[in-house]
């Protein structure tokens, strides 16, 4: 058993959040254990729900699509998201969620190590760009601690606004050329302490 498959199996009987009530399996991200980009959305919908996997109703579709457009299958990634049980109704996530389902995140990106982390939508872009503006920052990357932080639009927001399609179908085309220069980027300035949405 690998260190990521222990951690499936906490995430799986996880009661940390009330969300632990109304999923019908939790969903805690798939891909490769040497994935050098991770992908963090939002929160599981309906069919992850069903199915216990990231990203596989229309807005999956979506970003396997995106993934095509610059040579990449799936499982050369590692996709999760930022809350990995269903919230009900599809609504938001709440910052209690956000902030209990942290601990799970933070252990994926330890064990994975990715060179980059690709944020999708303006939840996981809060937790490693607090208090910017999605409209402001996507497309654009900054390098902590060795690892390049990269925000795009959320594929299912994209789905149906033609603009936000055409600005995350450009954003992907970014990812190879920031992951050629990943080791000669620069670090980013350590930015003053700002007030997170969450
Ligand atoms: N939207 C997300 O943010 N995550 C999923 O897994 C599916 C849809």
């Amino acid at each position: 058993m690998s260190a990521l498959s222990d951690l499936y199996q906490e995430i799986a009987v996880c009661q940390r959040c009330e969300l632990a009530k109304y999923r019908t399996r939790a969903v805690p991200g798939e891909g490769s254990e040497n994935a050098e980009i991770m992908f963090i959305g939002e929160a599981p919908g309906w069919h992850e729900d069903q199915q216990g996997r990231p990203f596989v109703g229309p807005a999956g579709q979506f970003l396997d699509k995106l993934l095509a457009s610059i040579d990449l299958k799936r499982e050369q990634v590692y996709i999760t998201n930022v809350v990995k049980g269903r919230p009900p109704d599809n609504r938001d996530p709440l910052p209690t969620e956000i902030a209990a389902c942290r601990k799970w995140l933070d252990r994926q990106i330890e064990l994975i190590c990715p060179k980059m982390v690709v944020t999708l939508g303006r939840y996981s872009m809060a937790m490693f760009f607090p208090g910017k503006s999605i409209s402001k920052i996507h497309g654009t990357a900054q390098k902590r601690d060795n690892i390049i932080y990269y925000a795009m639009y959320h594929p299912a927001a994209a789905l149906h606004q033609q603009s936000l399609r055409q600005a995350i179908e450009a954003d992907i085309l970014k990812i190879p050329p920031l992951l050629a220069e990943a080791k000669t980027m620069a670090e980013a300035e350590p930015q003053p302490q700002q007030l997170s949405m969450f």
